[in-house]
């Protein structure tokens, strides 16, 4: 058993702890990350090839500021690590015009006087030969938006972490941990015991367990997606067709441009299949690849020619969407990040700079008390009146 002492443990190595440990090593802190699968692994919710990162804002304009600021650390990271992690292709926000979606953007665009584009389905399908969208669409078009390539993201962190002197370590499950006092808190893994001053809490789908006592009402939904190989390439190219949400009668629906080796990418975003980390269904069914397939053969011109691939992963879901990132109400030297609802990868960097800062500084600079967790108390207060 070994037993030592680091300035923050970070529980948790997905998309936010590699961003937090990143952060709190790069400014000096004896830093000790765990995690309890491989370095690259695929059973959370960061793996794949492509997320979307956005300005326009369409769950609330009160993001925009943070998400702002990821784009700048994200272009920070790129050039301390010299890869591409960020590619921008403009995004298309699409629906009817009173939609969540449409509505939403806008009113991101109006509050923050952010660049954007009111287009018509004609225009749509005219700019961007790859659409072919019914009239009744409308579609807000951001010249900002982009893909971030996840996995490269979560290993430059670490790598910069590991880098600055933090202490990564995989295939390490935390099974418990407890704060005895203000000052200090004590970690428990099979391989040892490791105490430290303060910890944060970032683990994806297996936040529930982590912080049960906390009441925070978080379900966690499987998520498919499919590669397909379209069938006339050159319409699907990112420099032609940006990544995209859509929001029709089928539901609620987001995709990406063709990307070298894999073809187009789509999924759903509002299909609750409740699962848990232990349950969820890994087979894709043929009938689940066929109705992302169909969405395809309606919205693309020359879209889908033939499947390639589907992934399952998992997003953790609070009942309004919203984040969660507070500190814990028992021991103030911890604080946790959960409930990302699916739209969190474009904040990671932003969010572990929000991590770090309330850990070590007891404050973040951003505006984020709309993302308090005394949000679901206040509603648990209401249901009881
Ligand atoms: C299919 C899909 C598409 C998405 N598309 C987008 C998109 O386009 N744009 C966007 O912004 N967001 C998107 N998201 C959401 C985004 O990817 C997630 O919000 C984000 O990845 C969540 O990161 P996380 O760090 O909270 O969780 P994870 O990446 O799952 O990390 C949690 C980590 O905690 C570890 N862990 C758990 N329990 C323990 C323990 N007891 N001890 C030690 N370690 C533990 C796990 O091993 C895991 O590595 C998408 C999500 C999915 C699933």
């Amino acid at each position: 058993m070994t037993n030592q002492t680091y300035d923050v443990i970070v529980v948790g190595l997905g998309a936010m702890g590699s961003a937090t440990a990143y952060h709190l090593a790069r400014r000096g802190f004896k830093v000790l990350g765990l995690d309890a699968n491989a370095r690259r692994h695929k059973n959370g919710s960061s793996h794949g090839t492509s997320r979307i990162i956005r300005e326009a804002y369409l769950e609330g304009s009160d993001y925009v500021p943070i998400v702002q600021r990821a784009y700048e650390l994200w272009r920070d990271l790129e050039a301390e690590t010299g890869q591409e992690l960020l590619k921008i292709t403009g995004c298309l926000t699409i629906g009817e015009p009173e939609s969540a979606f449409v509505s939403g953007a806008l009113a991101s665009c109006q509050r923050f006087n952010l660049p954007h584009e009111y287009l018509e389905a004609a225009e749509v399908n005219r700019n961007f030969p790859g659409y072919t969208l019914p009239e009744n669409l409308q579609a807000v078009f951001e010249p900002n938006g982009g893909i971030l390539f996840p996995e490269q993201c979560v290993m430059a962190h670490l790598d910069l972490a590991a880098k600055y002197s933090a202490e990564i370590h995989h295939e390490e499950q935390v099974l418990r941990w407890d704060a005895p006092n203000h000052n200090e808190v004590v970690v428990e893994t099979a391989r040892g015991s490791y105490t430290a001053g303060r910890l944060v809490i970032t683990t994806g789908p297996w936040a529930g367990e982590m912080l049960a006592g906390l009441g925070i009402p978080l379900k966690v939904w499987r998520i498919v997606n499919c590669h397909f190989e379209p069938a006339e390439p050159a319409r699907f190219l990112p420099e032609n067709f940006p990544v995209y949400l859509l929001e029709g009668p089928e539901g609620e629906y987001y995709g990406f441009p063709l990307l070298p080796g894999e073809g187009i990418k789509l999924g759903r975003h509002d299909k609750e299949d409740l699962c848990t980390p232990r349950t969820i269904n890994r087979t894709v069914d043929p009938a689940e690849v066929q109705k992302l397939k169909e969405m395809v053969d309606k919205y693309m011109r020359g879209g889908a020619a033939s499947f390639k691939w589907s992934l399952t992963c998992m997003y953790t879901i609070t009942p309004d969407r919203n984040f969660v990132l507070d500190r814990h109400p028992g021991a103030p030297n911890v604080v946790y990040g959960c409930g990302f609802s699916g739209h969190g990868f474009k904040f990671a960097a932003a969010i572990g700079e929000i991590l770090a800062q309330m850990s070590v500084d007891g404050q973040t600079t951003q505006s984020i008390e709309f993302l308090s967790a005394s949000r679901f108390n206040k509603d648990a207060q209401l249901l009881q009146k």
